[in-house]
């Protein structure tokens, strides 16, 4: 322990040898917040603390996971697997399960994702004859999100005029009815939404004093990262909890709070203080992440928000690089720069694709990065899209594997009860959903007791629905001695699943196919890895819960090198040596959205300090002149932030249109930056071209006298350029056929011939690798060695 210790400043050993008490630490980006928590856990257990008292709480599971491997490092690995640790989700899943029957639920009970409930509310606006363009789905559940984050439920709604009010201001009058609707078929299908894993657990330390009491008595110690995130439920949650022995240690940075949009609540960090007697307090100052550049930048940008709470963030790390700051015309543009320079890096540093972060306000911004990414070849992984687990198919088998936890499980049933079709049509099942809703029982039930019921469906129909009843209750059979892999590959194949997507014979099809082999593939390691860290049987029950909570960043298991592509709000709490952040424009960063009022345009300050403190060697900002946004092109201005940071701190490079002809930048494999996009935004009379330094590419320049002149360099040139960023006379040399040159991605060759004249000369050249190529001199970046 003594070692850990040791590797800690003074300020990080001070709370982490605190063994008691309220505490809270609030210190900026980098300055090892995280780390203290994790030391203090196994400093903890070294100090005779059980593991099975200790509840730390983290932003994702992804974070909880490394934070165990790290103190199984420490105290050892049979010692960590005992540790309450993991997001608030995934932690009260587990203690609703145990305590579920108490609420009324099955203790199988189902985790809707957002999927589900989407779907859910969607039916219930149909049943209701309701119009779905004033009832949005998606701004339905968002508000009853709101709700059950704050702690009102459907009866505490319909006591609340005010809340009415606003409803029917907002043309949703019937907002309260489909609340109600929505939480009752949730708990009829034995089923707990997001939103619900929290407002059930308050629900159940409210009621339950006995309840309170056992975990009360459990969790002795207690420790939350990103505290500043919390909403008010979570909030409740841990103050409950922590309130009999207090030994609470909440860990936060006030100027990274970034989900005000989801119900978080920064004054749950502001108001520590008052919510426990003697609460000490520490603050680090030391960032061990980023260069002083950064930092320093960091610090000027931050600086501009009035509400904050007044911080020192210092490194002894070096200057480090300016930050770099590009402006592209498109954002096809933006993403040439951003693969091109990830591709420079890489050879100039011999650094691997992991290195390298791109991190965007939207996830639509992905898509012009990604197409340049691949141009590259260089591998990329896009986190927080449509997550693995929410795909079609995928979707398809979990829900297969839900009905048999759980039969009562609507939005499952729903979705497989005829697929592959085994002629169940649409309106069988909505009668079932009326009977069902009837007789307040499942849809399962009602299809097991079909022939007692007075459901109008003739006899052939309900001759299929109990092969189906009798199809799920044959794998309930199975899965209590099978595990989850035997159990899942025997019910793709009995269901038809796989012959379903065979049949396709599409490439999407195929793909789809794969997936559900990923899938397969994933449970067998599930069942092996539960073995191995949890001590566990690795069945379906274990599994389902693994993945409804799952995010994308938790599928990571960080075996592949590639470059990663995230939103901001995922990035919080991650570090990369290379960071980009894109799309740096007014109205899409701060957003069009959260510039209403100063506390909005606050949050989208906080949310860019996060996304340059991410950085630890290099960050670049860059942004587009024009960028497609829903399908328009639409001109835009650089980010006001970019402004806001001190240029001292700032390389601002040439803007693309300047340099596009710089062979140092574009040459050849750059030459996809004169794309049909860029040249039909190149309008020449707002072009300032450095016409002195670059007389070789002005227009017209086509003299027969110098025809090579000017197209090929020596590594002297090169190394001139580079060093004094002074091109003029870069190509000052002459190819002739027999030369040998170098080519950057070709490798060496020799010059077989040169054809065509001024800005058409191209030539043939014979490569060590890669063959014979005709390449236009104008783009290809050659040295004559
Ligand atoms: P964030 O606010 O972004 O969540 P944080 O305050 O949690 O940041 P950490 O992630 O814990 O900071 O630490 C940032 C980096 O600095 C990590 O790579 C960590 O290992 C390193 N670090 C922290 N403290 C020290 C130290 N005393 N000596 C060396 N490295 C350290
Ligand atoms: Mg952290």
């Amino acid at each position: 322990m003594e070692k850990y210790l040791s590797q800690l400043n003074e300020a990080q050993l001070a709370p982490t040898i605190q063994k008691e008490g309220p505490m809270i630490i609030i210190a900026g980006a980098g300055s090892g917040k995280t780390r203290v928590l994790t030391i203090r856990i196994a400093y903890l257990m070294s100090e005779g603390v059980d593991p099975f008292n200790i509840l730390s709480l983290t932003f994702t599971n992804k974070a909880a996971r490394e934070m165990k491997e790290r103190i199984a490092t420490i105290v050892g690995a049979s010692e960590a697997k005992n540790l309450w640790m993991g997001t608030f989700h995934s932690v009260f899943a587990k203690i609703l399960r145990i305590e579920a029957d108490r609420l009324g639920y099955p203790s199988n009970f189902t985790i809707y994702d957002t999927q589900d409930s989407d779907r859910l509310i969607s039916s219930i606006i149909k049943e209701m004859n309701l119009d779905k363009d004033i009832y949005k789905y998606k701004q339905v559940r968002s508000r009853i999100s709101s709700y059950k984050n704050s702690l009102i439920t459907v009866r505490a709604y319909f006591q609340n005029p005010e809340l009415i009010e606003a409803d029917t201001m907002a043309r949703r009058p019937r907002l309260g009815d489909i609340y109600k609707e929505y939480v009752e078929r949730c708990f009829k299908a034995g089923a707990m939404d997001f939103d619900d894993l929290l407002l059930k657990t308050n629900e159940l330390l409210t009621r339950f004093p006995e309840v309170l009491m056992k975990y009360q008595n459990r969790f002795k110690y207690i420790l939350v990262d990103e505290y500043q995130d919390t909403n008010h439920s979570q909030y409740l949650i841990v103050r409950a909890l922590a309130d009999k022995f207090q030994n609470i240690c909440v860990v936060g940075d006030d100027a990274q709070s970034i989900y005000a949009f989801r119900g978080a609540n920064i004054s749950n960090i502001l108001n520590f203080q008052k919510d426990y007697d003697d609460v000490k307090e520490f603050r680090l100052e030391q960032n061990y992440r980023s260069t002083k550049n950064i930092v320093n930048a960091a610090n000027s940008i931050i600086e501009k928000n009035q509400t904050k709470l007044e911080k020192v963030v210092w490194t002894a790390n070096d200057e480090g690089e300016k930050i770099v700051v590009n402006r592209s015309l498109t954002d096809g543009d933006e993403g040439r720069f951003v693969a091109s320079t990830i591709w420079e890096n890489k050879i100039q540093h011999h650094v691997p694709n992991s290195d390298f972060a791109i991190l965007y306000r939207t996830n639509a911004q992905s898509r012009a990065i990604e197409d340049a990414l691949r141009k590259r070849d260089i591998p990329y992984r896009i986190y927080g899209g449509l997550s693995f687990y929410q795909r079609k198919e995928i979707k398809d088998v979990l829900s297969y594997l839900r009905l048999i936890i759980n039969p009562a499980d609507e939005e499952a049933l729903k979705r497989v009860i005829n697929f592959p079709p085994r002629g169940i049509g649409g309106t069988t099942i909505d009668r079932l959903v009326v009977a069902a809703n009837g007789y307040k029982r499942s849809i399962f039930e009602v299809m097991k007791n079909i022939d007692k019921t007075d459901v109008k469906i003739n006899s052939g129909t309900k001759g299929k629905l109990l092969d189906f009843v009798t199809m799920i209750e044959s794998y309930q059979v199975m899965n209590q001695t099978a595990d989850v892999f035997e159990l899942a590959e025997h019910v793709t194949r009995t269901t038809g699943l796989i012959s379903e997507f065979k049949k396709d014979g599409t490439p999407e099809g195929v793909a789809k196919m794969e997936n559900i082999e990923e899938l397969l593939n994933g449970m067998k390691d599930f069942v092996e890895g539960q073995k191995e860290l949890a001590d566990t049987t690795g069945n379906l029950a274990e599994f389902l819960e693994d993945v409804a909570l799952a995010t994308d960043l938790d599928a990571d298991k960080g075996d592949a090198d590639h470059v990663a592509l995230m939103t901001i709000h995922l990035a919080k709490g991650l570090e990369f040596p290379y960071v980009f952040v894109v799309g740096l424009e007014e109205d899409l960063f701060p957003s069009a959205m959260s510039m209403g009022t100063r506390s909005e345009l606050e949050e989208e300050r906080r949310l860019f300090y996060v996304a340059l403190t991410r950085a630890e060697k290099q960050a670049y900002l860059t942004y587009a002149l024009s960028r497609y946004r829903w399908g328009k092109l639409v001109d835009s201005e650089p980010s006001r932030f970019i402004e806001e940071i001190d240029e001292q701190y700032l390389n601002i490079t040439t803007p693309i249109e300047e340099r596009r002809f710089n062979p140092m930048l574009d040459a050849d494999i750059f030459g996809d930056a004169t794309s049909p996009e860029l040249s039909r935004r190149l309008d020449p009379n707002k072009i300032r071209f450095k016409a002195a330094k670059q007389p070789e590419f002005k227009k017209g320049n086509t003299s027969k006298e110098e025809p090579i002149r000017n197209q090929v360099t020596t590594p002297k040139n090169l190394k001139r350029v580079v060093e004094t960023g002074d091109n003029t006379n870069l190509f000052d040399n002459k190819l002739a056929v027999g030369n040998l040159v170098k080519h950057i991605r070709f490798g060496s060759g020799e010059v077989l011939k040169i054809e065509g004249a001024g800005a058409d000369i191209k030539a043939e050249i014979k490569f060590q690798h890669g063959g014979v190529k005709k390449l236009l001199l104008r783009f290809a970046k050659l040295e004559v060695i």
